[in-house]
């Protein structure tokens, strides 16, 4: 029987919200990215970044308090804090999870932020940002409570390995899942570096190869209950059952 298609959140949502949240309900796609646990590994997650951060002009830093990042690894029980418990430790030990901005459905820097420089944009559901229309406040990196946002302390150099825009100081940027890829037709590099332990694809398609890994497997999304809708999702399940299975 011929599945039908999964209402988006924003649209379940759209009957009970109030006329000037309504513009949402217009959004028809929802970009998503399931990273699958049980086969990340350290050279996965490192590839993922080198070339995201090589893409995109992210200059290479040494003091955590100002470094710029896109896509970064994390401890489970840092990643999870809410979801965290003793076997799921075990089972993550050693393991990074691989971190970036979640383009949520409810994404908590868009409603911060004074001058419209971040936006939720209708035909993909991707959190965008425009840098010429930051101003540096940084209410979007106090807001987003996943702290995927980095602020630029001081002028980029423009690296010769790419043509991304090098950014100026005082504007705010994050992953904006290759958005510059997608306009062509291209996969996010991350996705393409991570020897299909990342997925990506259109949640409002029932046939996505996302919409299939959400109904059959067990996924989990950072600090669910805040309300923000994340579109990173993790499955957890197989790595769960081969660790503790094995004993390993
Ligand atoms: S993860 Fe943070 S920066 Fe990304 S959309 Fe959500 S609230 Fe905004
Ligand atoms: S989707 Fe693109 S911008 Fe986002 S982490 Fe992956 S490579 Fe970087």
């Amino acid at each position: 029987m011929a599945r039908g298609k999964p209402l988006l959140r924003t649209e379940r949502a759209a009957s009970k919200t109030a006329p000037a949240q309504q513009a949402a309900a217009t959004q028809t796609k929802q970009l998503a990215m399931v990273v699958d646990m049980a086969n990340m590994t350290d050279e996965i997650a490192n590839a993922c970044i080198e070339v995201c951060h090589r893409e995109h002009n992210v200059p290479a830093s040494t003091d955590i308090e100002r470094e710029i990042k896109w896509v970064w690894p994390e401890e489970f029980e840092k990643a999870f804090p809410d979801q965290f418990h003793g076997q799921m430790a075990e089972a993550y030990e050693g393991l990074p999870v691989l971190l970036m901005c979640n383009h949520c459905d409810s994404p908590a820097c868009v409603k911060v932020c004074p001058t419209a420089a971040t936006w939720k944009r209708k035909s993909d559901g991707l959190v965008m940002m425009d840098m010429h229309r930051c101003i540096g406040c940084r209410y979007c990196v106090v807001a987003c409570p996943y702290g995927t946002r980095s602020f630029n302390w001081k002028d980029a150099e423009q690296s010769v390995e790419t043509t991304y825009p090098a950014r100026s100081r005082g504007v705010v940027e994050k992953c904006n899942f290759c958005a510059e890829r997608l306009r062509v037709g291209d996969e996010p590099l991350c996705v393409l570096a991570s020897q299909g332990t990342l997925t990506f694809g259109d949640l409002s398609d029932p046939d996505s190869g996302v919409s299939e890994l959400l109904r059959t497997k067990h996924t989990i999304t950072r600090k669910n209950a805040l309300g923000t809708g994340p579109n990173v999702y993790y499955i957890v399940e197989d790595r769960l059952r081969e660790r503790l299975s094995h004993g390993d």
